[in-house]
């Protein structure tokens, strides 16, 4: 039987077992949106089950503050090095690239290892902007714990998953019967992060890898739960995640961060949500290391939803300046610059159907 076979018996048994009630699932992955939306997978499930994505897109929840930080710092004279997309990521009134454009010293690289090779050969202090959830996480770990250039340090902006699923939980306006979980994240943090979905809020959690039929056959767990009233924690993405996740990178996280509480972009403080560096590391650490004055920040520019899109109580098109005034060559709000920001992607591979 091929794939698309597969997808179809997939899709028929999930429509045999969804009860007639609305019955709402919301993931929290920007790689399972663009699986989810390039492949049509909506399409393939009843029009009863509705499928949302949440804030998991670590581009999109990086605060303005964190980006008027960054700018602040490139255009002290600093050498400035992130991920391509941060560039284009609309700080409170200017974004990274308008200070490159400006002269300010901004270099794009793939991995933290690249910042270092740079920081290795110039005289400049080298701040490197590290967002991203448990997933990127543990390299910054990694390279802090091996030892770094006196001249580098690290702009940390990391966000957790589960307490930000939490929060969508607690949401008075978001009504919902459970989690599609996230794959890459779960196998860093395994599978007891998510029980108190189960125990405390009685929530069908199914964690999904990224392929469509990963992605169908989830959905077919979850459904299946729902219709035999047994709310559970299952693992459909057992070829890549442990229950206990991954030791070393968890230990390596413990090591050198400490869990904080920490803003998300338009959606405000989510308690312990965030990871910032143990003072073991001060030195290394951006926000001690080179002091800049910043102003009051801007999350939300006039008429962005972003805040709304990323707590999956709307959709990129309920908001009026989606394909119109923000598109991403040209992004007015977070969701659109990168790929795995929800806007980004519908734009790119058509609206949910
Ligand atoms: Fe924000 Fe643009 Fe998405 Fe509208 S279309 S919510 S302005 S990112």
């Amino acid at each position: 039987m091929d794939k698309k076979e597969l997808a179809q018996r997939f899709s028929k048994k999930i429509k045999d077992l969804c009860p007639e009630r609305e019955v709402r699932a919301i993931h929290v992955c920007g790689t399972h949106e663009q699986a989810i939306t390039r492949y049509g997978l909506r399409s393939l499930l009843p029009d009863n089950f509705d499928l949302k994505m949440g804030p998991g897109c670590p581009v999109c929840v990086t605060p303005a503050r964190v980006i008027d930080r960054a700018i602040k710092l490139a255009r002290k004279g600093l050498t400035l090095a992130t991920f391509g997309d941060m560039l284009n990521v609309p700080g409170s009134s200017s974004s990274l690239s308008d200070a490159k454009s400006d002269g300010a010293d901004v270099k794009v690289v793939y991995s933290v290892n690249e910042a270092i090779k740079i920081a290795k050969k110039i005289d400049n202090d080298l701040v490197f902007l590290g967002v991203g959830f448990e997933t990127t996480a543990p390299s910054n770990a990694a390279v802090l714990e091996r030892g770094v250039p006196s001249n580098f340090s690290i702009l940390t902006c990391h966000r957790l998953i589960p307490p930000a699923m939490e929060l969508l939980v607690n949401l008075e306006n978001v009504n919902f019967d459970g989690f599609i979980a996230p794959g890459h994240v779960s196998t860093i943090i395994g599978e007891d992060p998510y029980e108190k979905f189960v125990s405390e809020y009685d929530m069908s959690t199914v964690i999904a890898g990224f392929e469509p039929l990963d992605i169908l056959f989830a959905v077919l767990k979850f459904v299946k739960q729902i219709d035999e009233e047994i709310i559970q924690l299952e693992n459909a993405y057992e070829r890549a995640v442990r229950p206990e996740g991954n030791i070393k990178a968890k230990e390596a996280l413990n090591r050198v961060f400490k869990v904080v509480d920490a803003e998300w972009r338009g959606i405000g403080e989510i308690e312990d949500s965030g990871l910032r560096l143990k003072d073991e590391y001060s030195k290394f650490d951006a926000r001690k290391k080179h002091d800049v004055t910043l102003e009051e920040s801007r999350d939300v520019h006039p008429g962005c939803i972003c805040h709304l899109v990323l707590t999956a109580q709307k959709t990129p098109k309920e908001c009026n300046l989606f394909k119109e005034k923000c598109t991403p060559q040209n992004p007015y709000g977070p969701c659109m610059v990168s790929e795995e920001g929800e806007c980004n992607i519908w734009y790119q591979y058509g609206e949910r159907p």
